[in-house]
């Protein structure tokens, strides 16, 4: 028996193919151009027969296809590039917030493809029922991605609070949540998605975490460290340091809403005094530009305060000032910690972004001790107010991306 014939020979020959279709999938999704064949060889230092068995699979299995032919230069045909497919896998993300339920869909090349937000105060609600809701949301979803040519071959939850390992949501202060076994009450309905080997089926993870993995991630993608802020209404920072999220010992770094900004101000609702939240919470905002939460329905608290800063109005320019200054004074303790360049402003904060950007950045400078010859950069992000549910979907795309051959053995 050749050694190719034996059991151990056939696995290699398996874990090769694996890689190179990983390797040459990763090329074609790296690529500011799409690369021809020729292109993917001399890239990946692959022999061209390789290559072409390799892109006969993507093409086969709906991972990529072929680009419009670039025009002709010279005699000879000219080589087609490969792009992403826009048919085949794709990633579905969910959010459960404080004020809203998000779900979306996005394809292998990062578009946005199915996006529905359903504002509602959760705080009332059960977490079961919330879960029950986001279910039926994901349904429409599936329903309509499959209308497009999409399979959902995973999913990922963002929610504002603390997880675990396993899912479980430990506490969401702002949503009244403890221990919530996540995955638990979502297994209760049938499956989001259709199951892919390599894909986890669920993945529930911290908002900011994965509206700075989308951010990280985007199209043009972030820079290689930076702080990502959500402000909804608690405040949650994602830090990627060289390329990768930051997540703490236990997964839970990134409470910036905890950060104190003055040690003996309002009372918070983790046990403190002063934090951030109290300050930039998107509630708190909204209560110190005179406007009664309570008589806006949930979604146009912010677009409300947009409205009036842009018409001058001087108590919502106020409120969003000192937002702004409490907001900077955090930031600038990060920025001195960690020695980052860029901020961003995620969640309810990008469209507030051109009234807090300022005095963030005049509490950068007062305070940051390279501030003077290393400016530091604060921008919205550019992935709008939902972005944690197009990171979470972003999320699972990565994983069909990074392991291609998991959806391949699924689709044969
Ligand atoms: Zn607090």
């Amino acid at each position: 028996m050749s050694p190719t014939h034996s059991p151990a020979g056939a696995a290699r020959q398996g874990s090769l193919r694996e890689l190179n279709l990983a390797l040459v999938l990763g090329r074609i999704a790296a690529a500011e151009r799409p690369p021809s064949r020729a292109d993917l060889a001399t890239a990946t230092g692959l022999t061209r027969a390789t290559v072409s068995a390799v892109v006969e699979d993507l093409l086969a299995g709906q991972l990529v296809s072929e680009a419009e032919p670039a025009p002709r230069v010279g005699a000879g045909r000219p080589a087609r590039g490969l792009v992403l497919a826009d048919q085949g896998p794709a990633g579905l993300g969910l959010e459960v917030n404080v004020d809203y339920l998000a779900v979306c869909v996005v394809d292998l090349a990062g578009q946005v493809r199915h996006h529905t937000v359903h504002r509602a105060d959760l705080r009332p609600v059960a977490p079961a029922d919330a879960l029950t809701h986001l279910v039926e949301l994901a349904g429409q979803a599936r329903a309509d991605a499959a209308r497009q040519g999409l399979t959902l071959a995973g999913a990922a939850l963002a929610v504002p609070g603390l997880v675990d390992d396993a899912g479980l949501v430990r506490l969401a202060p702002n949503l009244g949540w403890q221990d919530v076994p996540v995955p638990e009450l979502l297994g209760a309905h049938p499956p989001l998605t259709d199951q892919v080997p390599g894909v986890p089926p669920l993945v529930v993870d911290n908002e900011a975490n994965l509206a700075a993995l989308g951010e990280l991630h985007g199209r043009p993608p972030g820079p290689a460290s930076f702080l990502h802020i959500s402000g909804e209404v608690g405040i949650g920072a994602g830090i990627v340091l060289d390329g990768a999220l930051f997540r703490g010992v236990r997964g839970w770094s990134g409470e910036i809403g905890h950060l104190p900004v003055d040690p003996q101000g309002r009372p918070c609702r983790c046990g403190g005094r002063g934090c951030l939240e109290q300050y930039a919470g998107q509630e708190a905002i909204v209560a110190a530009a005179g406007l009664a939460r309570a008589e806006l329905p949930a979604d146009t608290a912010t677009a409300r305060l947009a409205e009036l800063a842009e018409a001058g109005d001087p108590d919502a320019l106020r409120a969003l000032r000192d937002a702004g200054t409490a907001l900077g004074v955090a930031v600038a303790g990060v920025v001195n910690l960690l020695d980052l360049d860029t901020v961003v402003l995620g969640g309810g904060y990008a469209p507030l972004a051109p009234w807090l950007c300022p005095p963030v950045l005049t509490e950068i400078a007062g305070r940051v001790l390279t501030a003077a010859w290393s400016p530091v950069t604060v921008r919205p992000s550019t992935l709008g107010p939902e972005a944690a549910a197009v990171g979470a979907a972003g999320s699972v795309v990565r994983h069909i991306v990074g392991r291609p051959a998991g959806w391949l053995t699924r689709s044969a």
